[in-house]
């Protein structure tokens, strides 16, 4: 008996190229005829979050591509790289469930061809504090990547999630400052019904994890109704941070940026506000945000 792979019985109609060369065939016959293209990149291990913007892409455009491609430029030597979860074939199935046309799945030497010597420094005060304070060579390996990926596509627009709102804001900034020729589209964070955002890195919480988890979005919740309600910035941050610390979190960072610059912000009425946060539950790292 002949095995079929699962691949091909879950997900029957949705196509998977592996080089640039084929990408770009793919495209090329799609732009001849005028159908608009969006891209969703991703790192694959797919669920609720992704797929929403899988969803807003084909609001916006006849055509999405979705990438999927666990970049080991944005993994520090000391992270999950190897661990990271990969499930190509379920994700097809949900891809294709969502009206996704194309899924884009390079390899690493597809990606960095031997002798690979780019970099992309992304500075000012997007890249700057929150997540580069803890990560210092992530946003340059994000920077790249995305850099590759709008070269290798040239799509109508890219969609990337708000949970990652300052990995956003970088993006923003790199497409503007090498004039990339599209538009940038954020959706926002899809939720578990207790508040947790969706993440392929929940898999890592044990139970008992699990069920302290959701206390990352309480506390950036609690600490923006007291903003709101006119506590001052940083009594409100200490709130929210003081909630985390005595739930036994580790908190990275829990500040209040410009929602847009995300120049550091210490008084209301600067501008608009974001909090944004980053908590370890054990060997878990969280991150979040919230608009006030
Ligand atoms: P990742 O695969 O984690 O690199 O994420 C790929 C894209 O999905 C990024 O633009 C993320 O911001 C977005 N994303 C991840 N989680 C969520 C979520 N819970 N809600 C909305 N978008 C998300």
């Amino acid at each position: 008996m002949i095995e079929i792979p699962a691949a091909a019985v879950l997900a029957r109609n949705i196509d998977i190229v592996q080089d640039v060369g084929s990408l770009r065939a793919r495209l090329a016959a799609w732009r001849r005829t005028g159908e608009a293209i969006g891209l969703i990149p991703t790192m694959g291990a797919l669920h609720a979050g992704h797929i929403s913007l899988l969803r807003k892409a084909k609001r916006y455009a006849r055509r999405a591509v979705v990438s999927i491609f666990v970049n080991p430029a944005q993994f520090a030597p000391s992270e999950d790289f190897a661990a990271y979860p990969r499930s190509l074939e379920k994700d097809m199935a949900l891809i294709e469930a969502a009206q996704g046309d194309l899924v884009f799945a390079p390899c690493v030497e597809e990606m960095f061809a031997e002798g690979f010597a780019t970099a992309i420094n992304v500075a000012g005060p997007a890249a700057a504090g929150l997540e580069d304070r803890f990560r210092p060579t992530h946003f340059a390996g994000v920077a790249l990547i995305v850099a590759k990926l709008f070269n290798q596509c040239r799509p109508d627009f890219a969609i990337f999630g708000e949970k990652d709102f300052q990995q956003l804001k970088v993006v923003e900034r790199m497409a503007r400052d090498l004039d990339f020729e599209l538009q940038i589209l954020s959706a926002p964070t899809v939720r578990e019904t207790d508040g947790l955002a969706l993440s392929s890195r929940n898999i890592y919480l044990a139970a008992e994890e699990r069920a302290r988890a959701p206390l990352l979005y309480a506390a950036l919740s609690i600490s923006v109704s007291a903003i709101k309600e006119g506590v001052p910035i940083s009594r409100a941050l200490e709130l929210g941070r003081a909630m985390l610390n005595e739930a036994g979190f580790a908190v990275d960072y829990f500040e209040a940026r410009h929602a847009e610059s995300l120049k550091p912000i210490a008084l209301q009425g600067d501008g608009p506000l974001r909090l944004l946060a980053a908590a370890r539950l054990g060997r878990t790292r969280l991150i979040d945000n919230l608009a006030v």
